[in-house]
């Protein structure tokens, strides 16, 4: 019998349906310009790692982490070594629009979820999420540390998704702002006016179970989830 698919930590902070939807293989409607986006991104992120190298103390690039209960794999860009602790990094590029809305709001939530997932699953001392503009080279830079209650929400996500996985049934949309950048949208509104009309009476994230709170969600005025917790 195939393997079920392994859980890609980027999905730690998605809808739990997206998650799921990840896990059974459904495909993406991804356009030119994401397209483009994540080529170009690609390429900022091999420049990111060989100026690292010879910058800090890296102790790898890529290194793997899996979880075999969880059913995680995955691999973390950098892990560094910092006054004694091992520093895992996560590298991530957005365009000029995007990065003011980091600046003014914080991190976007799936951003700080996979880094969390890396330092409370792993075992790192701390977690540093990095995210440079593309289009002026700016930068932004955010410290986790290991967090119980992260931890918690982040398994208990997974177990979730895992268990829908198993059954192959989709849970329930977790209506937001989010889905009016989701590209597996198509799979949760017939046509691009309902959910306009559905994201506009419920643009808030509710995620199941919901947030601690000191993790609560503050939106952007026109898209996705940011993260109210900056550093540690
Ligand atoms: S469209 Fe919304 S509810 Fe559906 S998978 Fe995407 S984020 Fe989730």
């Amino acid at each position: 019998m195939k393997k079920p698919k392994t859980f890609a930590p980027s999905l730690a902070g998605r809808c739990l349906r997206y998650m799921v939807m990840d896990l059974l293989g459904f495909g993406r409607m991804l356009s030119q310009d994401t397209l483009s986006a994540m080529r170009t991104g690609s390429s900022w992120h091999k420049t990111f790692q060989s100026r690292l190298v010879h910058e800090t103390e890296v102790v790898g690039l890529e290194l793997p982490i899996k979880n075999g209960e969880l059913g995680i794999s995955g691999r973390i860009d950098a892990v560094i070594q910092e006054k004694g602790q091992m520093v895992a990094v996560e590298y991530k590029t957005v365009n000029g629009d995007k990065f003011r809305q980091i600046e003014e709001y914080g991190p976007l939530f799936d951003h700080w979820a996979q880094l969390a997932l890396y330092v409370n699953l792993g075992d790192y001392d701390r977690g540093r999420l990095i995210v440079d503009n593309r289009d002026s080279e700016e930068r932004l830079s955010w410290d986790l540390l290991p967090d119980p209650k992260w931890s918690t929400w982040v398994i208990t996500r997974i177990q979730l998704a895992r268990k829908h996985q198993l059954q192959r049934t989709l849970p329930s949309r977790e209506i937001s702002l989010g889905c009016l950048h989701c590209d597996r949208w198509q799979r949760c509104f017939k046509t691009a006016e309902e959910r306009a009309q559905m994201v506009q009476s419920h643009p808030q994230w509710e995620p199941n179970p919901s947030l601690p709170e000191r993790f609560v969600t503050a939106h952007a005025k026109d898209s996705d989830s940011h993260c109210a917790e900056h550093s540690n």
